[in-house]
Formats: structure tokens, C-alpha cells, sequence
């Protein structure tokens, strides 16, 4: 028994920890996240100035992937808080999708046909500087189980909705009782179909997808697909690639998106690069998404010319099924808007 405690003991955090210890442990102050990464003094007061404005989150599996001291790299640049988030131009917003508009139950947002988005969780295992989410109002839309019971009654009353996507905030922030619970409730939904899960957290902690989601995840007879949420090939390492294999293997299709973000992918041998490696991982490329226009983040804005010319670049390097769909999403549109 002793000797049992004292290897225990011995066995490094990263190993033992579960996916909500190291959610914990994250770094949650500027001073860390410079000093971890070896960054000069020069970028604290930037850091400090953003962190007041929103949060820092980075936990340790995805500081990781970082290169310590550089302070161009392309995952610290979505988690860096700059100077530039003070900045408010006129035509940056705090709700850019207009989303407090769409809410017809406690949590649930209805703007496109056939499927609503429900928030599981105001949570998030990572806070990117780029969120159109920056400024939601997360504290009135995490619903009790009590409260889940409007979003549910709406969804059975209304049977040309067949996909339910379970969004946040990260829903997989929730933990597994209550997502178990609440895919449960779905599923007795007659006209549901599909489980669509827009989730950062098997990319930001790996750990995530163990048992007990797996559990609930591999059980449902919904249709499932989870859309991933990854900016740059660096941020799949052989823990995302074993992560990934763990969910197609409950049965998921893996989907991706990714933000169009200036200082990150912007650049069409990254975006090329950033397929081949998604398509390595068994996802395929979804959307590329053009900056929300939410206040604070206007530094990472590619202007729309731009960006078109950057993805008709991309198509003599990709195959077609490679290629994301480079979408806008404008308020009161019933879809996402090609460019
Ligand atoms: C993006 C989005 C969806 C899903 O749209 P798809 O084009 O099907 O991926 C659904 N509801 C809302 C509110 C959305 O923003
Ligand atoms: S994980 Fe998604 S919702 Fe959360 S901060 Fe990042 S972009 Fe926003």
C-alpha cells in the first residue's frame, strides 16, 4: 500500500490529472503566461491591459505546443492579450451575430431552419482573443435542469427541427453527468436526427475525451458530428491525432472550423498546411470563417478582398475536399454567407 502512495506520488500531473484538474491548473493571470513562455517584460502591460477586458485562459497541454520566447508564434498569438484590444472601432461590436435577438427559450438560439444551437455550457477551456463570444452575456444563459425544460418543450413542439447543436461558451466544458442527461432528453425527441457538437476541448486538453464522454457519446442513437475548432497545424499534436481516433471511433464525423486571423493563418501555405494536417487527424476542413466584428479583437482582421484571393490561391494546392468554405455570418441571414 505504501509503496503504491509513493509511485503515485511520483507520477507527473500532466499524467494523472483529469481533464477538470487541468482545466484548474490553467494559466489565469498575465504575469504566468509571460514567464512560462520566456516573453520579454515589454508584452506584460499589453497582456494586463486585455486581461482586464477578458479573461486569460491558456491551460498547460496547449501552452505546450508554444514556442517559448516567440512572440510571433501562431497559438500564443490567440491567447496573448495585446494593447490593441483596448482599441473600439466605430464598426466593432459587442453581440456581432445579434444574437440576444434568437433566443426563444432560455439558452436555445434559433436563427437557421431545421436546426437549433443549445448553449450546455457558458464555460470554456481556452479564452482566443479573436471570441465573437467575448462579450456574451454567459451568466444568464447557462440553464438548470429545471430551466432546460422550456428549451426541450420547444424543440419536441417543433418537428422541422432535426439537429440539435450543442454549442457554448464549449459545451464539453459541461461535465459528463449533465451532458449524458441532457443528450438523453434529446434523444427521446422522435424528430431529432443529428447531435452536433461545436467543442475546442479535444483540441485544448486531449484529456477530455476519456470514458465517461465517450460513454454517452458512443451510446446515442443521434446521428453525431463534432465540429472541431483549429486555427493552425500546431495545434494538432499526437494527443489531438489520439483524441480524434477516440471519437471516430464512438462513431463521429469530425468536422473543422477555423477563424481567418491576421498573425495566424493568414497565409496561404499555412492554410494548406493546416488541411494536410486536419485530413491527418481523420477531420475534414468545414468552414474559414472571416472575423466577426467583435470589439477587441479588429488587430486580427483580413479584409474580405483579401481573404477571397487567399482561398482562390488555396484550391491550386488543395484537393476540393480539402478546401474550406470561406463564410461570413451576417445578422438576420437564414445561413452562413459564402464570400
Ligand atoms: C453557424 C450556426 C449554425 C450552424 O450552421 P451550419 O451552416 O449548419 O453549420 C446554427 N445556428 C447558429 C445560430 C449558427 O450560428
Ligand atoms: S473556445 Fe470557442 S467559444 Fe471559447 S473562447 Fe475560444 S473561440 Fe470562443
Amino acid at each position: 500500500m505504501q509503496e503504491n502512495i509513493i509511485i503515485a506520488d511520483k507520477r507527473p500531473t500532466t499524467q494523472t490529472a483529469s481533464w477538470q484538474r487541468q482545466l484548474s491548473q490553467a494559466i489565469r493571470d498575465p504575469a504566468t503566461l509571460c514567464q512560462r513562455l520566456s516573453l520579454s517584460d515589454e508584452w506584460l502591460p499589453g497582456a494586463q491591459t486585455g486581461h482586464q477586458l477578458f479573461d486569460i485562459c491558456v491551460p498547460d497541454a496547449y501552452l505546450s505546443r508554444i514556442t517559448p520566447g516567440d512572440p510571433d508564434d501562431p497559438l500564443l498569438r490567440q491567447v496573448l492579450p495585446l494593447d490593441d484590444e483596448a482599441l473600439t472601432p466605430h464598426n466593432y461590436v459587442t453581440d456581432p451575430l445579434e444574437e440576444a435577438d434568437h433566443q426563444p427559450a432560455k439558452g436555445l438560439i434559433q436563427k437557421y431552419a431545421g436546426r437549433v444551437l443549445l448553449i450546455a455550457s457558458p464555460n470554456c477551456a481556452i479564452n482566443c482573443r479573436y471570441c465573437f463570444r467575448r462579450h456574451f452575456p454567459y451568466g444568464d444563459n447557462s440553464p438548470s435542469k429545471a430551466q432546460w425544460q422550456e428549451a426541450l418543450d420547444y424543440l419536441r413542439a417543433d418537428t422541422s427541427i432535426h439537429e440539435a447543436i450543442l454549442s457554448g461558451g464549449d459545451p464539453l466544458a459541461a461535465n459528463d453527468r449533465q451532458l449524458a442527461w441532457l443528450v438523453e432528453q434529446l434523444e427521446s425527441i422522435p424528430h431529432l436526427k443529428r447531435l452536433r457538437i461545436h467543442t475546442r476541448l479535444p483540441v485544448v486538453i486531449p484529456d477530455r475525451v476519456d470514458d465517461a464522454l465517450l460513454g454517452w457519446l458512443a451510446s446515442t442513437h443521434l446521428q453525431k458530428v463534432v465540429v472541431l475548432h483549429i486555427n493552425h497545424a500546431n495545434e494538432i499534436d499526437q494527443a489531438v491525432i489520439d483524441a480524434c481516433s477516440r471519437l471516430k471511433q464512438a462513431g463521429t464525423t469530425l468536422l473543422n472550423q477555423s477563424v481567418l486571423l491576421r498573425g495566424v493563418n493568414d497565409d496561404v501555405a499555412t492554410l494548406a498546411v493546416l488541411s494536410e494536417r486536419l485530413f491527418e487527424a481523420d477531420i475534414l476542413p468545414y468552414y474559414l470563417h472571416v472575423l466577426d466584428p467583435v470589439q477587441g479583437a479588429a488587430h486580427f482582421d483580413v479584409p474580405d478582398k483579401e481573404a477571397r484571393e487567399l482561398v482562390t490561391e488555396l484550391r491550386d494546392h488543395l484537393p476540393g475536399f480539402l478546401m474550406p468554405q470561406l463564410v461570413r455570418e451576417i445578422p438576420g441571414k437564414g445561413s452562413k454567407t459564402p464570400l
